[in-house]
């Protein structure tokens, strides 16, 4: 028996949440990618755990997908399956200024809800559209604030199913990075926040929201800063100064409004992507003597 064949068998509902051939293009604000050979909306922790042995027993590729909103999928799709966590994996619960929030759980809509708990620690986080467990892979942030300062364990999973907690330290979180993706799928995370006012925490969440959409592009589709702010600097102004801003290889192009920021303006492939970031890296490198490190993730490309 083929892989494809076995796996309707681990899913409950397999008609509604398993599909094959899935475009990962719509999957992701890139609006740019292939097929994934399977996609899997899964549900429980058992079904989850089901999946990792699966992946094991059969060694077939497995992508956790969150919002794809810092995922760059290659044109030919990606030879695996991809999952994306809802339901009670994408739970919620508050006691206190303890939360405990699933993976699957939307990092703005947390923002928001803290906001109005007045739970202050994640108001940075309203324009970061992306989930929560792609914020603590990614250690998203804004505002000199980053998602790993609030979050006191992760919950994972190994490729054996087992769960495990992590504390904060063994996260590693660091800027723009963390150590989690070692695991199989980061499951979800316990938070503390602080006390603190519902209008003084709403308008903060609200002024950094305002700043964000003046600054940054939002209209267009793209999957936020591709490169990682170097030491001391910011990515944006080098390319910026580098005379980037507005440049384009087919599709894709250098945003106008932030220098780190490539937009699909008109049915940009991902190879356009990878070329207008390598013209990127090339001309900083040239006239400013600085390597730019990407921060977006890519899916299907080591196959
Ligand atoms: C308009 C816009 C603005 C943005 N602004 C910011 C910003 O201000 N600051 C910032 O830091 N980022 C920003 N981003 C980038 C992005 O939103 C963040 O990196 C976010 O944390 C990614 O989350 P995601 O769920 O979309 O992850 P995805 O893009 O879906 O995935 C990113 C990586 O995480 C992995 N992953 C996701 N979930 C899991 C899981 N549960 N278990 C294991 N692996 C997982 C994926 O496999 C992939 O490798 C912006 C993006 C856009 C489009």
């Amino acid at each position: 028996m083929d892989w494809k064949e076995a796996l309707p068998k681990i899913i409950t509902q397999p008609d509604i949440r398993l599909r094959f051939g899935e475009p990962l293009a719509k999957h992701t604000y890139f609006g740019i990618g292939g097929e994934t050979t399977a996609y899997i909306e899964v549900n429980t922790i058992n079904e989850l755990a089901a999946l990792a042995r699966f992946h094991q027993k059969w060694e077939v590729p497995v992508a956790i997908i969150g919002r794809g909103s810092n995922l760059l999928v290659n044109d030919k799709g990606f030879s695996g399956i991809s999952v994306r966590l809802i339901d009670e994996l994408a739970k919620l619960e508050v006691d206190g200024n303890v939360v405990t929030v699933g993976a699957g759980y939307p990092l703005p809509g947390l923002s928001k809800v803290m906001s109005k708990q007045g739970l202050s620690g994640v108001e940075f986080a309203l324009g970061i559209p992306g989930s929560v467990g792609g914020a603590l892979i990614m250690n998203a942030g804004a505002w000199g604030s980053s998602f790993g300062d609030v979050v006191t364990d992760v919950t994972v999973m190994r490729d054996t199913g087992e769960l495990i907690k992590l504390t904060h330290d063994e996260a590693n979180f660091e800027y723009r990075r963390s150590g989690l993706n070692a695991y199989f799928c980061v499951v979800g995370a316990t938070l503390k926040l602080q006390h603190g006012d519902v209008d003084t925490i709403t308008a903060q969440m609200q002024d950094f929201f305002k700043q964000k959409t003046e600054t940054q592009p939002f209209a267009e589709e793209n999957a936020g800063c591709i490169f990682k702010n170097p030491p001391g600097d910011s990515a944006g102004r080098l390319i910026d100064i580098s005379g980037l801003k507005g440049h384009r290889i087919g599709g894709a192009e250098v945003s106008t409004v932030h220098g780190n920021f490539i937009l699909n303006m008109d049915n940009a492939t991902a190879a356009d992507v990878l070329d207008l970031v390598a013209y990127i890296q090339k001309q900083v490198r040239e006239k400013m003597g600085i390597s730019l490190q990407t921060e977006v993730k890519r899916l299907g490309f080591d196959e």
